[in-house]
């Protein structure tokens, strides 16, 4: 597919200017594309470096179609796009990954069964479009359970856990009557995932599993390799690279897993997929040949995807979240610990301003 490939000079298209966005222009702007950056906030982190950039709505007719034609492929950096800004934008330029892809992972359900389909264990779920829908189905499933909204919900929002069977109305309050899953409760001994590429010509590579700490529902710390046994590990992958070709996919993605365990193996449960490049994903950057942004840059544009090899004995990275990033004169001065701040600026509880990775060399 020569044509579908995309050459340096060419531009690239980005909906969304957060962080994943900046790191994803910082990383083609090395493989000397130009990206055009589409957000709707004027202050958006990826505006500072890209060469060009629109400030409009992802309703904005006129706006899309100008943007769409600007570039020679668009990507985007949040699975959240609506289906209409999609089809805009496709009609004028390819779109990576596409529209199939997105519209499974935009929705729990469907990306569950798709799972499921392809041999890969979820946790039990039902759908809930009612109270008495969520009264029932808590019933089949049995509490503890966790009720999240089918679609739009990310870092824990728009979620709810049913610890008994009386938290239904509440449960079901909070989610505002959204279109809803019910999933039984993993007792999971570990949160993992898997970010691969997925290039055009349907090659994967994956990069080591990484081990996710969460605190407050937002991801702390990761680390790779996972302290898990090889065997879970090569399955990991494997769902993952299944996952990819069924989804058409084409770019980076990330899976998400819960790691139980059960008669004294290793379980694992496919939580959910994301459609981009990942948090989980970042110490690639400092500990991979080929960084998560860069592999992303690669496939979109139809070039062969780079080694995933780790280097090192393996890779730590922390967020560093709201007042955190006010470290980050002790986070310079210390050996080895390469810091990367996002370039926001209100350092406001919870928001990402930044990471650190650090390699293990020993
Ligand atoms: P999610 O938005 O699906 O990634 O969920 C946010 C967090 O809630 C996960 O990282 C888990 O820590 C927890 N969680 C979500 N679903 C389940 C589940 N079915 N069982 C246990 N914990 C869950």
């Amino acid at each position: 597919m020569a044509s579908a490939m995309l050459a340096p000079g060419d531009a690239i298209g980005i909906l969304g200017g957060g962080q994943l966005g900046r790191m994803i222009a910082l990383a083609a702007a090395r493989l000397g594309f130009r990206c055009h950056v589409y957000a709707p906030e004027p202050e958006s982190p990826a505006f500072d470096v890209a060469a060009r950039h629109t400030v409009a709505a992802y309703d904005n007719e006129l706006a899309l179609r100008q943007f769409a034609a600007s570039v020679a492929c668009v990507t985007f950096e949040f699975e959240n796009v609506p289906a209409a800004t999609l089809e805009t934008l496709a009609a004028r330029a390819p779109v990576r990954p596409g529209a199939k892809a997105l519209s499974i992972c935009q929705d729990r359900v469907l990306e569950k069964r798709l799972a499921r389909e392809l041999g890969a264990r979820t946790a039990d779920f039902a759908t809930v479009d009612s109270l008495a829908e969520l009264k029932l189905r808590i019933g089949q499933i049995g509490a503890p359970a966790i009720l999240k909204t089918r679609r739009f919900g990310y870092d824990g929002k728009g979620q709810a856990v049913l610890r008994r069977q009386e938290d239904a109305e509440r449960a079901w309050d909070s989610v505002k009557g959204a279109s809803s899953i019910i999933e039984s409760f993993v007792p999971f001994e570990r949160e993992i995932s898997v970010v691969a590429a997925r290039a055009l010509d349907g090659a994967v590579k994956t990069f080591a599993v990484t081990e996710n700490e969460h605190r407050e529902q937002i991801l702390r710390r990761s680390v790779a390799p996972a302290a898990i046994h090889p065997s879970t590990a090569r399955e990991a992958l494997a769902i993952a690279a299944r996952l990819g070709a069924a989804l058409d996919y084409v770019g980076v993605f990330a899976v998400e897993f819960f790691v139980g365990a059960e008669g004294g193996s290793e379980m694992l449960y496919v939580n959910e997929i994301a459609p981009r490049v990942h948090n989980s994903g970042h110490w690639t950057l400092d500990g991979a040949d080929t960084s998560q942004f860069e592999q992303h840059v690669r496939a979109i544009a139809g070039l062969p995807l780079g080694s995933t090899a780790m280097r090192g004995m393996g890779v730590e990275m922390v967020n560093l979240i709201g007042a955190d990033v006010l470290r980050w004169p002790d986070i310079l001065a210390e050996p080895g610990a390469q810091l990367h701040l996002y370039g926001k600026g209100e350092a406001r509880p919870g928001r990402k301003m930044g990471h650190v990775t650090r390699i293990l060399r020993d």
